[in-house]
């Protein structure tokens, strides 16, 4: 869809994070005009991309200062805007409380963004950044569906604070929305669920555990193997484009799956194995699930036994169709993906010296 006349103005949230980047990149690629929200306007190095993206586009970029737990804070942001994309949420599964660092910024913060789209009439239609995380929890949670693939029809219940903190954070995060788009009837809501986000970022995107997953495949860290661990998959660019086609479209409405693939960690060694594995040590091994389960506690804190139980030796099977059919998406292939993302942080030296491709 062509950019609306007179262009659109969209107020997108978290706009130093990495599905943030490439989504003000098409709005500001195809003329609209984007308010983004950062915690600190004044970090030159957090925003230097964004301002970079804007110079060479027609559409304008403002950025203003917003927290999600400080109520009232996007007001200034939001003022004119038609459109909210809500993409801030803290995406770690390290923290060192899980309310605090992950359930209150997703939760309350999605609250006080939508308080704030209640005080301010010119917006018409929101779209949050939930995830699939909040369809389901853990792989086995496949037995419970019918038919056998999750769809957008399912919800995550067997996230907790204690299990899958961040599963829970955007669970909660997305039943408030649900919540607040009923108490009213002005705004409509549309909810993008992506799987696993990779590829380039607009910027090397540290903080978002997707940089910090790829980098573990090509640093050693994995060397030994990986766990026959399923996951969704989908390109950082067809998240932007679900996220732009949910903003704009008139009759968007409800939830997205947007998962291109049915991967796991062993498809993506594998094909990082086949491009990389003569420059970099990427993992060539299955980790048998009984050794993930004794060593992987103490190797990551978020793998627990229960994860491992329930998640290692586990397909996940997702259903994009309704992405394709409401939203107009075309997924690229993985090995597409995975390529685009290593080169970048190989480009960026995330690897130290690597040798060129034979
Ligand atoms: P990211 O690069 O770490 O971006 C997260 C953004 O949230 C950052 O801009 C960060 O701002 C902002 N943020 C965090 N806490 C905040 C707070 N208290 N107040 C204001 N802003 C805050 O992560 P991402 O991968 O792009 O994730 C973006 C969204 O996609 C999240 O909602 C995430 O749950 C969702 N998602 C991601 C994936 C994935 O695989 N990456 C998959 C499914 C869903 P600062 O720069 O100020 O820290």
């Amino acid at each position: 869809m062509a950019h609306t006349d007179p262009p659109t103005t969209v107020l997108v949230t978290g706009a130093t994070g990495y599905v943030a980047g490439w989504l003000i990149k098409l709005l500001l690629d195809r003329g609209h005009t984007v308010h983004g929200t950062v915690r600190d306007p004044d970090n030159a190095a957090k925003r230097a991309h964004l301002d970079a993206l804007a110079a060479d586009a027609p559409g304008t970029l403002r950025l203003f200062k917003a927290d999600l737990l400080t109520a009232g804070s996007f007001a200034e942001a939001m003022a004119g805007c038609d459109v909210v994309c809500h993409t801030a949420s803290p995406f770690t599964t390290s923290v060192a409380d899980p309310v605090r660092d992950l359930v209150e910024p997703a939760e309350q913060g999605t609250r006080n963004v939508l308080a704030q789209v209640d005080a301010t009439p010119s917006v018409r239609r929101v779209v949050v950044t939930s995830s699939c995380a909040a369809i389901y929890g853990d792989n086995a949670d496949l037995e419970q569906v019918a038919g056998g693939v999750f769809t957008e029809a399912d919800w995550n219940t067997t996230s907790s604070v204690d299990h899958q903190a961040y599963s829970y954070s955007k669970t909660a995060a997305e039943r408030a929305a649900w919540a607040a788009h009923a108490a009213q009837d002005r705004w409509s809501l549309v909810t993008i669920n992506p799987s696993l986000v990779l590829g380039p970022g607009t910027t090397h995107h540290a903080s978002s555990e997707s940089f910090k997953l790829l980098t573990q495949f090509g640093d050693g860290t994995l060397k030994m193997g990986v766990p026959d661990y399923g996951m969704g998959i989908v390109d950082v660019r067809e998240v932007a484009e679900a996220h732009y086609q949910a903003a704009l479209r008139p009759e968007a409405e409800g939830r997205h799956i947007v998962s291109a693939h049915n991967s796991s960690f062993v498809e993506v060694a594998a094909l990082l194995a086949a491009r990389y594995g003569d420059r970099l040590p990427i993992p060539r091994r299955t980790l048998p699930k009984w050794l993930v389960w004794l060593v992987g506690p103490l190797a990551n804190k978020a793998m627990t036994r229960k994860v491992v139980s329930r998640n290692v030796g586990w397909p996940f099977k997702g259903d994009h169709s309704k992405s394709v059919q409401a939203l107009g998406l075309t997924y690229r292939p993985l090995a597409e993906t995975l390529a685009d993302h290593m080169d970048q942080l190989i480009a960026e030296g995330v690897f130290g010296e690597v040798k060129a491709a034979a």
